[in-house]
């Protein structure tokens, strides 16, 4: 396993991601792959394990924590996070950070985050008082790394990085999103000032998993054995600022192939980043827009399944796959959740991370699915 350091901490470079746990049919953690999952991966060496007071409708603490009990506590990391949008006050905040604690069954918490700040939820967390009191919460030993997760423009993210020496900061960074958000000019930023970077949706929410092998074909003619995700990994873990790459793994397979990854690490090759480079210029050409599915826009008033419709693009974008489009807008999208349902209301927009015109995106995605099925 390689490992890196956030401050005096050796961390893994691959951080297990909490928040896409094995699900069965009924929606509920499937707990014993969950468990199978974590083992292996503590096994192999990853001692960052990456949750939120959110995650998993507040389940995956819990859940998370019961199986890595059996470990030595010291021998490996939580990283947890502090829901901005419900710390209304110093006190709120408190008994958040207490049910965390409470829920992850230990009296410190490793890497505690201020969680997806953007540019109010920020100037909240001042105004409130709660960048201060996590200060003191630190300096009480309850908290060992501060520092903050980020869903907003560049000029904001300026703005929060240099207002105190943080430990570490978590930003979306990957092959395809070196532009959007704190981007590639955020995390040069964090190098200037010293900042370790913990890398989220390293694989775009997994869609740069799942591309078919002709879109692939630059980077297979260099691998022909290694899968799409791994060169998303190789990317990231590439930038030296970069401490940690989160995974939010939801199979054992995945599980399997990221500890391969990291296992003896290889930054890329120039030969590898040329072809990456053609492989993104390729990519790029085909996206419908940045949806990550990240479900922050849901749920719409109106029933509209946003997530869904965009993905369904996306996809179709990438794989050119009629049937696929066809099958999943009449099988699995029910009427009352389709484009057509969106009143305009706006609700939707200031909650996206990515900045998506939602509404006017559905319309076009609507039209777009229209014309796709009547093609068949
Ligand atoms: S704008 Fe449309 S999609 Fe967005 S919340 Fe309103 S009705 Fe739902
Ligand atoms: S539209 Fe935006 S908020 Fe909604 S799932 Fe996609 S990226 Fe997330």
């Amino acid at each position: 396993m390689e490992y890196r350091k956030i401050g005096e901490t050796k961390v893994s470079l691959l951080g297990f991601g909490c928040m896409r746990f094995p699900q069965g049919a009924d929606g509920e953690i499937d707990l014993a792959q969950t468990d199978a999952m974590l083992t292996k991966a503590y096994e192999a060496g990853v001692n960052y394990f990456d949750t939120a007071y959110v995650y998993h409708n507040q389940k995956s603490e819990e859940i998370a924590a019961s199986f890595l009990k059996k470990f030595p506590r010291d021998t490996y990391y939580f990283a947890d996070k502090l829901p901005c949008w419900d710390a209304s006050s110093v006190e709120k905040a408190k008994e958040l950070l207490q049910t965390s604690l409470d829920r992850l069954g230990t009296d410190y918490i490793d890497f505690y985050l201020l969680h997806a700040l953007n540019k109010d939820s920020w100037k909240n967390m001042k105004e409130r008082g709660i960048v201060e009191w996590l200060e003191g919460v630190k300096a009480s030993g309850v908290i060992r790394n501060y520092g903050f997760s980020f869903h907003d423009d560049y000029d904001t993210f300026i703005d929060i990085v240099n207002y105190r020496k943080w430990d570490f900061c978590q930003i979306q960074i990957n092959y395809m999103d070196v532009d959007e958000q704190a981007g590639m000019k955020g995390y040069e930023e964090c190098v200037k000032l010293g900042i370790p970077v913990v890398v989220m949706e390293p694989v775009k929410g997994g869609s740069l998993a799942m591309f078919p092998d002709d879109i692939l074909a630059p980077l297979k003619a260099v691998n022909p054995d290694d899968s799409a995700a791994r060169w998303a990994l190789r990317w990231c873990g590439t930038l030296p600022g970069v401490s940690v790459i989160l995974s939010g793994m939801s199979s054992m397979a995945q599980v399997d192939d990221n500890l391969e990854t990291f296992k003896e690490f290889k930054p890329l090759s120039d030969t590898e980043t040329k072809a990456l480079d053609e492989h993104m210029a390729n990519t790029r050409s085909r996206k419908f827009n940045n949806c990550t599915w990240c479900n922050y826009c849901m749920p719409c008033p109106a029933g509209v399944n946003i997530p869904r419709i965009f993905r369904l693009l996306n996809n179709f974008a990438m794989y050119a796959n009629k049937g696929d489009v066809k099958w999943n807008y009449e099988h699995e999208i029910p009427d009352s959740q389709k484009p057509d349902k969106c009143v305009n209301c706006g609700k939707c927009v200031s909650h996206c991370p990515q900045h998506i015109a939602i509404p006017e995106d559905l319309k076009t995605a609507g039209a777009n699915i229209k014309d796709i099925i009547a093609s068949l």
